[in-house]
């Protein structure tokens, strides 16, 4: 090894780039649980909680086009469709007015679940930070997309529409987001933030092809591969 690292160095995680080649490196990916009310509803938690944050792990990215295997040690693996932000810059406790500038751009992503171990009191890691657990749709530009505040957010199983709302009805805007995250964790280029799914979540089985829009975005394409071996 001439690198200096004594094992080969893993692959830097990262996300296509609409319209080109390129890829954008990621460092964190950071999510936004409880951030639609009729989720909040559909799941029976507490209206009056503030939306929280957990993350899954960088290599949990999966791009669109994949088949991802139906995942171990769950019987009820589920689908969350949310608006993907990526960051080119960050800091602590930016001011939400201050927090478009450090948006790079948009996308279309999954917070995969494995709802039956997302207990009360529990850990969320099992349920939600597993492998193969965050597919994204190609990023697009601010340049090229204007900052994302509103339009519909959809998601199809099997050409069956699953989720049907708008951006427009998160209780914590982006803006408040990364306000919010940047008093618990100092933000870098390259994090990216998905930003909570509105109602609809269900169940997911193999065979299953996932197709999630936003207005404005790129799509993202998923099926569901036989149980993990
Ligand atoms: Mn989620």
């Amino acid at each position: 090894m001439s690198s200096g690292f004594v094992i080969a160095p893993p692959a830097v995680p990262s996300l296509a780039v609409a319209g080109t080649s390129d890829r954008f490196p990621v460092r964190r990916i950071y999510c936004v649980g409880r951030n639609y009310l009729e989720h909040i509803r559909e799941m029976g938690n507490d209206e009056r909680e503030p939306p929280n944050f957990f993350q899954k792990p960088a290599d949990a990215l999966v791009d669109s086009g994949s088949t991802i295997p139906y995942a171990t040690a769950t019987k009820d693996l589920q689908y969350e469709l949310e608006l993907v932000v990526a960051l080119k810059s960050g800091g602590y406790n930016i001011p939400a007015s201050d927090a478009p500038a450090h948006i790079w751009g948009y996308g279309v992503g999954l917070d995969m679940t494995r709802r039956d171990i997302r207990l009360p009191g529990k850990p969320w890691e099992t349920s939600k930070s597993f492998d193969r657990s965050c597919p994204c749709g190609p990023l697009s530009r601010v340049a090229e997309t204007g900052h994302i505040s509103s339009g519909g957010i959809r998601l199809t199983v099997n050409a069956e529409v699953r989720q049907d709302s708008d951006v427009s009805l998160m209780i914590w805007n982006v803006p408040d987001i990364i306000a919010n995250l940047s008093s618990f964790f100092e933000l870098k280029a390259g994090d990216i933030i998905l930003t909570g799914t509105p109602h609809g979540v269900g169940p997911v089985n193999p065979g299953d092809e996932l197709v999630g829009t936003i207005d404005g975005l790129e799509s993202l394409t998923i099926r569901i591969g036989a149980p993990a071996a």
